[in-house]
């Protein structure tokens, strides 16, 4: 016995018995139906996995039974096999349009029979284990498409918190910057106005240095709270219509004392069809330029620091304005020039070191000019000085 069932769909009671005692004797579980109807309900609850059915009978005839099948999704895998007078040519086609897999003669051959129902039923074995793969496979397709999208939750709900905290970080130093520089303009407005008493000549000195200290320490303030503003995406760039004589006036005046005080040379060159009025965030810009005309400054001993604002000459449009900054200082090692904009980088970090500084100011003048869909960048050379340079779209997008 085995585990095989066959549905035998026949009106007429011998034929039904007939082919049952066959099939019963090649080992298979055996159902029987009497009319077309009556097969139908059987097969929903029993899901055999073979049917015979015979051709002509009354109200519902085979034909009309297969083609109820074949158009059901559960029920059209079950393959059939027609029993009928095999001589009528067009009852064969309609019986294969009708969806039969095979025929069977009436009445019914013992040895044919078993044959025809043996290659259907191995038909439907490689069937059923082909659909059982595929449905494993489906599910463990379905499965790990689960455990995927799990995981993506499981990573966005980190970067949201990842991201939240950053931000929470960033308010927090600017904060903490806010709140250091309100004491601080205190020192420095009280050193101001201590000046402007009777003093000692050490009394001015002593003064001088609190107020020059307390300068230093609020520059530093401000890196730190621009740093912060721009880690925690709070920083907004505002462009404005601005003349570009008395910005860079401005510029010189205040970084020309820097200079004089260290006997080097500070020229401005600028291109003759520099427009007179630019649209940027002025303060930003300006605070990108002092930053390098600085460094160059502080990294130079003697000889000169040169800046040039020009039109980008390789731009055909001409829509850029390239700014650089030479000068004849320490220069920088080719093996740090890589890494010389990331935040907290110095070339000396020993601490030893003959220049002072966070490293925040390379970092930071690349990110603003980031920010301006500008481009920076340098060339240097150890011991003969250094070159660095942006440049930055004339009217921001
Ligand atoms: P810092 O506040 O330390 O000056 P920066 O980010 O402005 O930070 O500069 C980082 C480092 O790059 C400096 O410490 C210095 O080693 C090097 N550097 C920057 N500009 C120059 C320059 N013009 N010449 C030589 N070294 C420079």
């Amino acid at each position: 016995m085995n585990e095989w069932k066959i549905l035998v769909v026949d009106d007429e009671p011998q034929s039904l018995m007939l082919v049952e005692a066959m099939l019963t004797r090649l080992g298979y579980r055996v159902y029987l139906a009497e009319s077309g109807t009556d097969a139908i309900e059987q097969i929903e609850t029993l899901n055999p996995d073979l049917i015979l059915l015979d051709v002509m009978m009354p109200h519902m005839d085979g034909f009309e039974v297969a083609r109820h099948l074949k158009s059901n999704d559960a029920m059209r895998m079950i393959p059939i096999i027609m029993v009928m007078a095999l001589s009528d040519r067009e009852d064969r086609i309609s019986a294969l349009e009708a969806g039969a897999d095979d025929f069977l003669s009436k009445p019914v051959d013992q040895t044919e029979l078993k044959v025809r129902v043996k290659s259907l039923l191995q038909i439907k074995a490689y069937h059923d284990h082909f659909r059982q793969d595929q449905e494993r496979l489906e599910l463990e397709v379905a499965r790990r498409t689960e455990q995927l999208s799990e995981a993506l939750e499981e990573i966005n709900r980190a970067a949201a918190a990842a991201e939240a905290a950053n931000v929470l970080r960033g308010e927090f130093l600017a904060n903490v910057s806010h709140e250091l520089r309100t004491p601080l303009n205190g020192i420095m407005g009280m050193a101001e106005l201590m000046l402007t008493t009777d003093l000692t000549k050490e009394q001015m000195e002593y003064t001088e240095l609190v107020q020059e200290s307390a300068e230093r320490l609020l520059d530093l303030i401000d890196r730190t709270l621009d740093f912060s503003e721009i880690e925690a995406g709070v920083m907004i760039l505002k462009a404005a219509a601005f003349n570009a004589w008395e910005w860079l006036d401005d510029i010189v005046r205040m970084l020309h004392p820097k200079a004089e005080k260290k006997g080097i040379a500070l020229n401005v060159f600028t291109d003759h069809n520099l427009p007179e009025w630019l649209v940027a965030d002025a303060v930003r810009l300006r605070q990108v330029l002092v930053n390098l005309a600085g460094n160059a400054i502080k990294f130079t001993e003697d000889g000169e620091v040169n800046i040039r604002i020009s039109l980008e000459s390789d731009d055909e449009a001409s829509n850029r304005l390239l700014f650089e900054v030479s000068d004849t200082g320490i220069g920088i090692p080719a093996e740090h020039q890589e890494r010389i904009f990331d935040a907290f980088t110095q070339v000396d970090s020993s601490s030893t070191r003959r220049y002072e500084g966070m490293g925040l100011g390379l970092s930071l003048a690349s990110r603003l000019v980031g920010m301006m869909n500008g481009r920076i960048g340098l060339e240097s050379r150890e011991g003969e000085g250094s070159r660095f340079w942006f440049s930055v779209p004339m009217a921001p997008k």
